[in-house]
């Protein structure tokens, strides 16, 4: 069976873009890979975190990969922190990363702009422990949305250089992209793309927002002076970004949608959407909840899991050592 590996990094909120671009596509891959779902913990630390919130919402993370639908007793969702072999493959690789090829990276360039006060080696290397990552479970493929495509590229190259040195050591992955792998914009710029690290709040839908915190912000979302329901994503960026968003919770097609709000006002559009979007919440929520109440489930599931990363990661750790030559633990 092929093996598949995803992450996302544990900085912040998950939002809708992170939801239906990559959380929602993930469930029932189990069927036909065997996946490694990881929090990505050590990733954040390239950026300053307040230790507590930190611990809060890489755990929320966890909770809402499993909420969302990933049944842990079938794939691997574990914390990258917890499996020390990451790190110790990260540093392995950066000594077969070249600096002109880390310096091509744009979201090195877009990161150390906006945190101008915190440009550190780890933000730069960051590409080399992306590829310890995806290389420690010989993962065949890897969904991940265009932003990452960079990023994987290196991860190839650097696993060919390491076999052309010492023979087969890494399966070289493949980029994955699911078919419904819809871009959702934000509220307030539609043509700059959701994120959960974008500081205006009303931007941005949190998989943790209530119902009337929903509805307000989709009320709030910027348009058009036209008043006409219709997919153009050129000329009316807002308009559509809602109309796909729309049209990926209720299954429909962006003619249905048109069709469905025509002659009708923003107004109307604005509040189905909210209500759309807080109705595909509702029972994720209800599960959250569950999840959060009582934690022994969430807590034998971390545990099991990152034993199980551990036992494949180690196993390629090993024959890392092996073929460079370092001596065996007596
Ligand atoms: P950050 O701002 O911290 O980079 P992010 O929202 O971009 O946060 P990531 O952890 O970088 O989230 O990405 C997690 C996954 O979510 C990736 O597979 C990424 O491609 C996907 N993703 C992120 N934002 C969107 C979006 N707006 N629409 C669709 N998919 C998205
Ligand atoms: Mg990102």
């Amino acid at each position: 069976r092929k093996v598949l590996y995803s992450g996302m990094q544990a900085t912040g909120k998950l939002t809708l873009g992170n939801y239906i671009g990559a959380l929602k596509n993930w469930v029932n891959l189990h069927e036909d890979y065997d996946c490694f779902f990881g929090v990505m913990d050590l990733h954040s630390l390239t950026v300053r975190q307040n230790p507590t919130e930190f611990k809060q919402n890489a755990r929320r993370i966890y909770t809402q990969y499993v909420a969302a639908g990933l049944d842990p007793k079938k794939n691997c969702i574990y914390f990258q922190s917890h499996v020390s072999a990451h790190a110790e493959l990260g540093w392995i690789l950066d000594c077969f990363t070249y600096m002109g090829e880390l310096n091509r990276m744009t979201q090195f360039k877009d990161k150390s702009a906006k945190h101008a006060d915190n440009i550190n080696a780890g933000l730069f290397t960051y590409p080399a422990l992306m590829a310890a990552d995806i290389l420690l479970y010989q993962a065949d493929l890897v969904p991940i949305g265009a932003d990452q495509k960079q990023h994987l590229e290196i991860c190839r190259d650097v696993a060919e250089r390491f076999n052309n040195i010492y023979g087969d050591v890494f399966t070289i992955p493949e980029g994955f992209f699911p078919k419904a792998g819809a871009r959702i914009m934000s509220l307030a710029e539609p043509t700059k793309k959701m994120s959960k690290s974008d500081e205006n709040v009303n931007a941005t839908i949190y998989l943790i927002d209530d119902r009337d915190t929903i509805i307000r912000k989709f009320k709030k979302a910027v348009t058009d002076s036209e008043a006409e329901v219709r997919y153009d994503v050129e000329n009316k960026p807002g308009v559509s970004n809602l109309m796909e968003i729309y049209g990926v919770v209720t299954d429909k097609t962006m003619d249905q949608v048109a069709r469905e709000f025509e002659g009708k006002g923003y107004g109307d559009f604005k509040l189905a959407v909210g209500e759309a979007v807080a109705d595909m919440l509702d029972p994720f929520h209800a599960r959250c909840a569950e999840l959060e109440k009582d934690k022994t489930f969430i807590n034998e599931c971390i545990k099991e899991n990152s034993e199980k990363a551990a036992y494949f990661a180690n196993k390629t750790l090993r024959k890392v050592h092996k073929k460079l030559g370092l001596v065996e633990r007596i």
